[in-house]
């Protein structure tokens, strides 16, 4: 993705501090008690971009908390326009590196882990950045409860290749593949930016789920 430099991105992120969580860290263990102040599950997406689908999902989906997480300001700034144009209470979004998950959320906090059009790092030295790697699928099981899934859509045959082998590998449950999205009979299907772009252009998209069994 091409970053445009915003100098005001922080500030602007910082003056919503009700949908963009600034200390992350001190919700541990109590996202629904101190940020949501519900018991609905919690869904996040690691990699949300510009959140199109993040908030797309918490309109539709009002029983469910989610929250959207992305590395750069730059970036993030645009899902906290859709955050806010959307004025829905169930979504928030996290400026933070996905490595750091373990430091934000507690064992079993959350339900689901959404994964759309991961980065997909093609050097094999690059292997262990993708965020289908094993390493990243621990800390997904960590933090997730006893219904935990990753849910993964991509453009990228071999991230998709690589990520259903990835899953399988780690015994995971696959469900639902599609190796082409748009032509099967999946509903609800809510698009990312990515989505729209790479579809437009037609290209196929896979999808999977995937639960883990503990
Ligand atoms: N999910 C969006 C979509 O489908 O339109 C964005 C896809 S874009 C290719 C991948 C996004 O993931 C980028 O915005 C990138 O900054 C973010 N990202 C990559 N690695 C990340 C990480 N370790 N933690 C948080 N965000 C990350």
């Amino acid at each position: 993705m091409r970053l445009r430099n915003k100098p005001w991105a922080a500030e602007k992120l910082a003056n919503h501090p009700d949908i963009v969580i600034a200390n992350p860290t001190a919700s541990k263990g109590k996202w629904k008690e101190l940020i949501f102040k519900n018991e609905n599950p919690i869904h996040i997406e690691v990699g949300t971009g510009k959140g199109q689908f993040v908030t797309g999902m918490a309109k539709a989906n009002p029983t469910v908390n989610y929250i959207g997480i992305e590395v750069y300001k730059s970036v993030i700034v645009t899902a906290l326009d859709k955050a806010i144009l959307a004025d829905v209470p169930n979504v928030k979004l996290l400026n933070v590196d996905a490595a750091d998950l373990l430091t934000i959320f507690a064992p079993n906090e959350l339900e689901r882990v959404y994964l759309n059009f991961s980065d997909p790092w093609p050097k094999q030295r690059h292997a262990k950045r993708r965020l289908t790697y094993r390493s990243f699928l621990e800390m997904y099981n960590e933090i997730t409860d006893e219904k935990g899934e990753v849910h993964f859509k991509t453009d990228n045959q071999h991230l998709f290749e690589f990520s259903l082998e990835s899953f399988s590998a780690y015994n995971m449950l696959l469900k639902n593949i599609s190796l082409d999205l748009h032509k099967s009979t999946f509903e609800g299907n809510i698009m990312t930016e990515y989505e729209e772009k790479f579809s437009s252009q037609g290209m196929r998209i896979y999808r999977c789920e995937a639960a883990f069994r503990n």
